[in-house]
């Protein structure tokens, strides 16, 4: 034992360790190969998430990992500097896309041209053109069907778009839960979600890793492990403000009053349960990946528009 901590530093450190054990326990079934990702965005407007996304490539660097951090075009445009430092500590810089509307509300024509004036600034920044994409809140859906092909077109590799179920969010239902290949060969990376009643929920990301209490977060792992873990597609993902436990509430337009609460409040489980995440497990990036997960990918269309969805098993 130190004791060159004071008390109270130490109480903080034996008690991250201790809670980050205990996420490490919960998260023991789960493949030994995963990619850690972050959707780089600043929703307060102000330099916080720039200190936030330093604390993850940290985090990072003590686990020996590699992650896959999706940047939206206006932070890459605000900070570049942060953008080549993502990079140039060893992890993939990827899309969040051009701003952080959902698909649908998007015409092809403006997606096309927002999309290649981000690419562009992220080749400018890093020198390398981003394979991967990410639409913003998994907002890849029936009624967005169109955009795979323009990413395809576009020059991207993968995306990591669709939320496989139901979700009041934004979802896709019937889509497949393991990495399967779009018409266009663009390979889609789903997000991991563990079944509860008719619902399934995205757990090991965002708001629900943080909120999900332990033993409901256990169970999900344990379900996911049992149902999709053959598919290989292992991954999780976080934001900047979700480990940003000193800022104010942020009133957000996009999520009401009880979903801007909800962001706010809850932060200090994210980096315990981060790092038991990380703990005895290999996260390479995404681009790391592709050939593995394209060679295991199934191919998947769509149902025309007009034709129901069939729901999934
Ligand atoms: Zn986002």
């Amino acid at each position: 034992m130190t004791v060159t901590l004071g008390n109270e530093a130490y109480q903080r450190a034996s008690g991250l360790t201790r809670a980050t054990r205990r996420a490490a326990r919960r998260f023991a079934p789960l493949p030994a190969e995963f990619t850690f990702t972050v959707d780089v965005e600043d929703h307060a407007g102000d330099a916080r998430a720039a200190a936030q996304t330093t604390r993850l490539l940290d985090l990072l660097e003590e686990a020996d990992a590699r992650g896959t951090f999706f940047v939206l075009d206006a932070f890459a445009a605000a900070d570049p500097a942060l953008v080549r430092r993502i990079a140039a500590r060893g992890h993939e810089v990827a899309s969040h896309g051009h701003d952080h509307r959902r698909l649908a509300e998007h015409r092809p024509a403006a997606f096309r041209a927002g999309m290649a004036a981000a690419r562009d600034r992220l080749a400018q920044a890093t020198g390398t053109a981003p394979v991967g994409y990410r639409a913003p809140y998994f907002s890849l859906t029936p009624e967005a069907a169109w955009v795979p092909e323009e990413l395809a077109a576009a020059g991207f590799a993968y995306s990591s778009s669709v939320l496989p179920a139901w979700n009041p969010m934004a979802g896709w239902p019937g889509a497949p839960r393991r990495p399967f290949l779009w018409p266009c060969g663009l390979l889609e990376l789903p997000v991991p979600v563990a079944r509860l009643g008719p619902f399934r929920l995205p757990f090991l990301g965002g708001m629900y890793l943080r909120w999900l209490p332990p033993w409901r977060l256990r169970q999900f792992v344990g379900r996911w492990t049992r149902e999709d873990a053959a598919g290989g597609g292992l991954w999780s993902y976080c934001h900047p403000y979700d480990l940003d436990e000193t800022e104010g509430l942020v009133r957000r337009a996009d999520a009401g009053a009880f979903g801007s609460l909800m962001l706010w409040l809850n932060r200090g489980p994210t980096l315990p349960r981060l790092q038991g995440l990380l703990h005895g497990r290999r996260s390479e990036t995404f681009a790391a990946r592709l050939p593995a997960l394209r060679a295991g990918a199934g191919a998947w269309a769509p149902a025309p528009a007009g034709q129901p969805m069939l729901a999934a098993g």
